[in-house]
């Protein structure tokens, strides 16, 4: 039992989520919120990545699950700055491969995208026309706003782009504050209205929409990325960010995927599998593979068989492939299927029974005959409880005393 479930439920799984359902509601919910494409959730994110800070840590998510957000608080689980928590941004670029913040430094933002597709989509492979909004230095003044050396450099900031301002908190104490410069909104220099490169206005990026032809290979997976380098958001003097796509599969209807194999159920009436079959299975690019059984071949309830070679194809080596796994359930015929002359016919055909049949004219005092049921778990609880003081459970929360039943 966890102690309390805020960080599961900010995340939408179970206490019991494997780190695969977290990661994958993260990513879900980090692409929905990220300030990018909402920027009025800023505390949603934030919340997000706390969660999953903890939570996709071993260490941490143990001692949430034993003493909550208080515990994880004054944990001294490592850390420091807000609470003991990395910044949103940090884990989100961690998450997407954006590097660390050194790097960021250095470049302009990573754009990331998640795309949705089927499991025919990773089998077949697939291309994909993506349409992106993104940050691109003006051509035309190749990123300085103006005219050649018509910027001039600010003088309330003397070029730094910042500003410190000095509040005296009480007398004697004074706090500095640095924010960005006001006159030239932290860009250091000025450039008269007159100079301003007329296609940017002096802001020296533009917009830009790009379409993206994305190449989804076939075997590639669920949450894989694919990652367009320098195609991200461009600012002057630094390198260009990277756009990063995630694919996000869709559930199948019939396959489920487990690493190179695919897995699927079959439902066998109780003659196909005493007798032999022959099922179709449609197959992810649209052929029909006839599954059928050896000549005296039987399949019991829960087997499990695979065919070769008719699973996933491997990512960059697509003639490979994994295997159909097919789990088996039979399906018996209703009650009074035959009439009773002809069960006796049916059981001649049938393995002889272990024991033999007792004689119709038992000695009743010999046996004591018990009748099968259907069983009601519910109304036998009640019974129990009747019987008994109190079940398990009443003695738990009441603390009261446990019945003797010898
Ligand atoms: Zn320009
Ligand atoms: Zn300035």
């Amino acid at each position: 039992m966890v102690k309390e479930t805020g960080f599961y439920d900010t995340l939408g799984v179970k206490p019991s989520a494997t780190p695969d359902e977290l990661k994958k509601a993260y990513r879900k919910l980090a692409l929905k919120f990220h300030p990018d494409k909402n920027p009025t959730q800023g505390e949603k994110f934030k919340q997000i990545s706390q969660a999953y800070e903890v939570l996709s840590d071993a260490k941490k998510r143990e001692v949430y699950d034993r003493g909550g957000e208080k515990a994880i608080k004054e944990g001294g689980t490592g850390g420091g700055g807000s609470g003991g928590f990395a910044s949103p941004m940090d884990i989100f670029d961690l998450f997407f491969g954006g590097g660390s913040r050194m790097h960021r430094e250095r470049k302009g933002k990573n754009i990331v995208h998640q795309i949705t597709v089927t499991l025919e989509d990773l089998y077949n492979g697939s291309t994909r026309k993506l349409s992106v909004q993104k940050n691109a230095v003006c051509e035309r003044c190749e990123g300085r706003g103006s005219r050649k050396g018509a910027a001039q450099m600010c003088m309330t900031c003397h070029g730094t782009g910042m500003q410190v301002r000095v509040h005296q908190l009480i007398p004697g104490m004074v706090q500095q504050v640095s924010t960005v410069c006001h006159s030239c909104q932290g860009q250091g220099q000025r450039i008269s209205q007159k100079d301003r490169c007329k296609s940017c206005g002096g802001r020296k990026i533009l917009r830009e929409k790009k379409i993206l032809e994305v190449h989804i290979d076939k075997g590639m997976r669920d949450s894989q990325k694919i990652v367009f380098h320098g195609e991200g958001d461009q600012e002057p003097g630094l390198e260009p960010g990277d756009i990063v796509i995630v694919l996000d599969q869709r559930e199948h209807p019939h396959f489920t995927r487990k690493g190179a194999d695919l897995i699927m159920s079959m439902e066998l009436q109780l003659v196909e599998a005493l007798c032999g079959f022959k099922k179709p299975v449609q197959t992810l690019d649209n052929r029909t593979l006839l599954i059928t059984s050896h000549p005296g071949e039987l399949i019991k309830p829960g087997d499990t068989k695979c065919v070769l070679n008719e699973g996933m194809p491997t990512y960059r080596r697509p003639f490979e492939k994994g295997r159909l796994v097919i789990h088996f359930s039979v399906v018996f015929p209703q009650t009074n299927f035959l009439p009773k002359n002809k069960l006796k016919e049916l059981e001649l055909y049938l393995p002889e029974k272990m024991d033999a049949e007792q004689p119709e004219s038992m000695d009743d005092d010999l046996y004591i005959y018990a009748d099968l049921e259907d069983c009601d778990f519910g109304n036998r609880k009640r019974r129990h409880r009747q019987n008994c003081c109190m079940d398990e459970d009443d003695y738990s929360s009441t603390g009261g005393v446990q019945c003797q039943t010898s």
